[in-house]
């Protein structure tokens, strides 16, 4: 079996564990998880980070942070994993979709832009928060969205949990990486994502006194000192120090899993490019995508060609149902038609990609989408 994204664990990952182990830190004390949280700062470039335990508890603690509450609404990709919307409703608040544009998948810009300056106009309430989803590795516009945000006081918080080393290579954000433009950036280590901690994510910022509340809060928001005095309701969502070795071990190797990602994109590309009704992933001007997930748009729908190459020992899978189309979303508001993320999910594929794939195997995947397009052309 061909699988679709697997962990790479053959570096460090063991050693650390093993020190975990040996010195009995195996939980939410030890000294990797502050290790993790400087080297992952660097690495985005990020004053702060603050490790958590899922990318979904992290877009959760950043709507805390941002205020979010009863009643209050939201803007977030329409395409995107279920867990960028869920934490929406953990705080009562009411999510206002945006369609995608076609150029990076991700949410459309103007769409955000007219709505607020539409809100503006008619001086009606602003959402809170703007959610900006990074998918499958390629960095979403932010530019004239952070301007809006701005001029409205609202916060942008980034959904990063996709796009990891993802950058801007032109513009404001030129030499930036996805995560560090938001208020908050939200990573996962989930894993199927390009490093993994077995389950994990970080939260980062520019602003130290966010950084604080967020560690506190995420950490049960205990006082200092022996005394089991907590002023506010916390949350356990701190990282076990377990789960923070495999994250050092991880980070170690990211610059080389993101090559190899590159590697393999290009790969596909050059096999793929002038089929005819077969779409490569975006590579936007200015942007720099990881390829986390190198996903094909087909011209028929995904599951005929998924079990097709499933026989074959292939692993694929469809890309994220898109929010509006599910039953939490059924009373929300859509900017835009929804006819991108709908088309996006009706024919996109994901392929296999793991970091260990092998040419081989890359090849025998090639020449199995190659027969099956054949055979529907
Ligand atoms: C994986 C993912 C998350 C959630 O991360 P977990 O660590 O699995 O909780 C959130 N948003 C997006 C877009 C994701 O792909």
């Amino acid at each position: 079996m061909i699988n679709l994204a697997e962990p790479n664990l053959s570096g460090n990952e063991m050693a650390y564990l093993r020190q975990c182990v040996d010195t009995n830190f195996v939980s939410s004390v030890g000294p990797f998880v502050t290790q993790f949280e400087q080297a992952f700062a660097q690495f985005v470039g990020s004053p702060h980070a603050v490790a958590i335990s899922n990318g979904t508890a992290a877009i959760h603690m950043a709507l805390i942070l941002a205020g979010v509450g009863p009643g209050d609404e939201v803007i977030v990709s329409d395409f995107t994993f279920a867990a960028s919307g869920n934490p929406i409703f953990y705080q009562g608040a009411r999510p206002i979709l945006v369609d995608s544009e076609m150029d990076t998948w991700n949410l459309d810009p103007a769409l955000v832009v007219e709505e607020l300056d539409r809100r503006a106009r008619l001086d009606r309430p602003m959402p809170k928060v703007v959610l900006a989803v990074h998918i499958l590795g390629c960095p979403a516009r932010l530019d004239a969205i952070a301007e809006a945000c701005d001029r409205y006081g609202i916060w942008l918080i980034e959904d990063a949990a996709e796009a990891l080393g993802a950058r801007y290579t032109e513009g404001v954000f030129a030499g930036r990486q996805v995560g560090t433009i938001g208020r908050i950036g939200c990573f996962s280590f989930n894993g199927n994502k390009i490093m993994t901690t077995g389950g994990g994510g970080m939260l980062v910022t520019a602003d130290a006194v966010l950084a604080q509340q967020a560690k506190h809060l995420t950490t049960q928001a205990k006082l200092p000192g022996y005394a089991y005095f907590h002023n506010e309701v916390g949350y356990n969502y701190r990282l076990t120090n377990l789960a923070a070795a495999l994250g050092v071990a991880q980070l170690e190797r990211l610059g080389s899993f993101l090559q190899r990602k590159a590697e393999i994109a290009n790969r596909y590309d050059a096999a793929f490019q002038g089929l005819a009704g077969v779409v490569c992933p975006p590579r936007p001007a200015g942007l720099t995508p990881t390829f986390w997930l190198y996903s094909i748009l087909l011209q028929c729908r995904w599951e005929a060609p998924l079990e097709q190459l499933l026989e074959k020992g292939i692993q694929t899978r469809p890309l994220w149902t898109a929010l509006h189309m599910m039953p939490p979303y059924k009373e929300v508001t859509l900017l835009g038609s929804g006819r991108v993320s709908e088309s996006l999910c009706a024919h996109g594929l994901s392929l296999p990609c793991s970091t260990g794939l092998s040419g081989d195997d890359q090849q025998s995947v090639i020449e199995a989408v190659l027969k099956l397009h054949r055979q529907s052309s």
